[in-house]
């Protein structure tokens, strides 16, 4: 890359950096980290930070989409703008604009002037009226709107270059990934759980996952479809490497179908994975686990069935990040991620195995309890359901 030459590159702008002192520290530490880890197979770029934002430069023009789109799902960022960097001459860069701005085509535009280098000779706004002035000879579709601009222009003085852009787009936003702690996921193939994992890392957790099995009843397939969701939400597990834990379930699932009143063994078995997640979560120091519950969608989601459910675990906090949104809401959601097609994948889930004709819809904790007592075995069963789970690195 000559000094001479205009080349294109990728500014980052922070998401919630409300944060002060030695947060923001961390926070921006922690970012730029992820952001390397994330754009680890593109070897040549160079990352130069500032203080609120971060540029990267040396990208590789056919790279150029991939890497923005990479950026895009990481999370603590804000804006995602593509750039371009000319050398501190206006005659580069009014013959820059010439070229790049809409030809043929009515715009508005406004030039907003950034001084970062205070010597610059040029005051921020002389340097708007200059350039805009140039604009609206050479443009004669243009027309300058300084409220609200189709065409924002912003240039960024700094000591060796212009920066200039005007497209800007959305990042993720929330925090950076590893920020909040560790949570374990409950996950199964739906569309709820992937989107309610995708929402907890946004806000800056690790998350590690569970999900229930039921051989012969689930296959390979939908394991495998599973990990897949797991691989997506995690970005191709750019940033972290996330564990899954599996648990064959199918025995407790047995012993459960015999219980005496059927319309409860949704409930039942749902006290048991949220026995099994609170073992997990004490055994590797998870801060809480995490559901995609949603209430009022089934029948196991009245306030009465959590209630009933999660008060096996007293002392774990369960989090339900999905737990008021609408179905079109995660369906749009999951959507925008891309877990939404593989989550339409038709293969059989642990509890989609074994739903009763009538699941009670207000479920009783005395009465759940009594069921429980009935099976005699199911003490030794689950002991042996816990020894048994799998630990797999994705
Ligand atoms: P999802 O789309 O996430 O499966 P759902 O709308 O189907 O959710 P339920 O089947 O009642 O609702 O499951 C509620 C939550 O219980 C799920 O979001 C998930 O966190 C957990 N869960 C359900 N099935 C499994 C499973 N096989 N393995 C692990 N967790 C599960
Ligand atoms: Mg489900």
């Amino acid at each position: 890359m000559g000094k001479d030459t205009i080349t294109k590159i990728i500014y980052i702008k922070f998401g919630e950096l409300v944060l002060k002192g030695k947060n923001r520290h961390q926070f921006s530490t922690l970012l730029l980290k992820n952001i390397k880890k994330a754009l680890f197979d593109f070897r040549k770029l160079i990352f130069v930070y500032k203080y609120d934002a971060i540029l990267i430069k040396n990208i590789p023009s056919k790279s150029f989409i991939e890497i923005f789109n990479i950026i895009k799902m990481i999370p603590g960022i804000r804006l995602v703008i593509e750039a371009n960097l000319i050398p501190r001459n206006r005659i580069k860069l009014c013959s820059f604009l010439t070229k790049n701005l809409p030809k043929k085509d009515f715009f508005t535009f406004k030039i907003k002037t950034k001084r970062i280098d205070k010597k610059y000779p040029t005051s921020s706004l002389e340097f708007d009226c200059g350039i805009g002035n140039f604009v609206l000879k050479k443009f004669c579709n243009a027309k300058v709107d300084v409220h609200q601009p189709q065409i924002l222009i912003n240039i960024e003085i700094n000591n060796e270059c212009f920066i200039v852009y005007w497209n800007k787009q959305n990042g993720l936003g929330g925090f950076p990934l590893g920020i909040n702690g560790r949570v374990l996921a409950l996950i199964s193939g739906g569309i709820d759980s992937p989107i309610a994992s995708h929402l907890l890392m946004k806000r800056g957790f690790h998350v590690d996952f569970l999900t229930f099995i039921s051989p012969p009843h689930t296959t390979k397939k939908s394991l495998t479809k599973t990990i897949d969701l797991i691989k997506k939400i995690t970005l191709s597990k750019r940033i972290e490497q996330p564990i899954l834990y599996i648990c064959n379930f199918t025995p407790l699932q047995h012993e459960i179908a015999h219980i005496s009143n059927h319309s409860y063994q949704i409930t039942i078995m749902r006290r048991y994975f949220f026995r099994i997640a609170q073992y997990l979560a004490k055994l590797h120091n998870y801060s809480a686990i995490a559901t995609g519950e949603n209430l009022g969608q089934v029948a196991s989601q009245t306030i009465e069935s959590i209630i009933t459910i999660s008060h096996v675990i007293k002392d774990t906090i369960v989090l339900r990040p999905l737990l008021t949104y609408d179905k079109e809401e995660i369906i749009s959601l999951a959507k925008k991620i891309g877990s939404f097609e593989i989550s339409i994948l038709p293969y059989p889930d642990a509890c989609s195995s074994f739903v009763p004709t009538n699941p009670v819809t207000k479920p009783k904790i005395a009465i759940a309890e009594k069921l429980e007592k009935e099976m005699i075995m199911i003490k030794a069963i689950y002991e042996k359901t816990i020894k048994n789970i799998v630990k797999k690195e994705i």
